[in-house]
């Protein structure tokens, strides 16, 4: 088995004497679709933002195609080739579509992704190109943080509830672009409160419970009971 493209070992984080994750152990293998469930507050963001660098932790306790960068910045991160889509979308507001993407695609790293393919993926945002971001319906402005992520050619995409606040016809077409995502070879990692979306698109699943995590398993064997338990720390 090759090694795993990330694995994290004893991660902790805090938000100042606050903490948030307690130790996780959790690895990805390349073009490995992980997704993370658990109930609010679990310490889900928390893990992401680790990851992407927006929280600095132990420089060991992350490690990226075997080299350390548990304490690097969001930049370093993304020149890596690590990109999160976050939560609430964190778009420029005063930009227009294109522009947000364009600045996505800034770190110059090459690879599949530009303006002409997420625009295939998403041709409502070909459509709305010169709009000001915020003029969007929600749905359009997560598909332009998801085409923002991918204009950086990310070899690991991160996905911070994107389906949070969103119509179910509309995180079904979300959802739907989720194959043609990761079909290059892309990692993810997908945080969702739709246990049973989590599940159908990943192949192994974390639940965290309490900066902790409570279950790890097959997506496709794990069973209800099991996540049950794992979600809500009920025996
Ligand atoms: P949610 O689904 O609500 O976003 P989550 O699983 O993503 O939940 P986190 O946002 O990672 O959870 O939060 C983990 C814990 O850290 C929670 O107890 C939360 O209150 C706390 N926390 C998160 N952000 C901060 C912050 N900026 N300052 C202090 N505490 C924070």
């Amino acid at each position: 088995m090759p090694d795993p493209i990330l694995k994290i070992r004893g991660l902790a984080a805090f938000y100042g004497d606050f903490q948030a994750l307690y130790g996780l152990d959790l690895h990805l293998d390349a073009g490995e679709v992980l997704a993370i469930i658990g109930a609010n507050g679990a310490g889900k963001s928390t893990l992401l933002r680790s990851i992407s660098g927006l929280m600095r932790n132990g420089a060991e306790q992350i490690a990226w195609r075997g080299q350390p960068i548990g304490a690097l910045r969001a930049d370093q991160v993304a020149e890596q080739g690590i990109a999160l889509v976050p939560e609430g979308r964190q778009l420029f507001p005063s930009l227009s579509v294109e522009e947000n993407l364009i600045i996505g695609g800034r770190i110059g790293r090459p690879g599949p992704w530009s303006l002409r393919r997420v625009y295939d993926l998403f041709p409502i945002l070909e459509e709305r190109r010169h709009q000001a971001s915020t003029s969007l319906s929600g749905g359009q402005q997560q598909m332009v943080a998801i085409g923002r992520a991918l204009m950086a050619n990310p070899d690991l995409i991160l996905f911070d509830e994107i389906s949070l606040g969103l119509a179910p016809i509309i995180i079904r077409d979300i959802y739907a672009a989720l194959p043609g995502i990761v079909d290059g070879g892309m990692s993810a990692i997908l945080v969702e409160q739709d246990i049973t979306k989590a599940l159908a698109v990943s192949s192994r699943v974390y639940c965290l419970q309490e900066g902790r995590i409570s279950l790890e398993g097959a997506s496709g064997t794990i069973s209800r009971e099991a996540i049950s338990r794992a979600y809500f720390g009920m025996e």
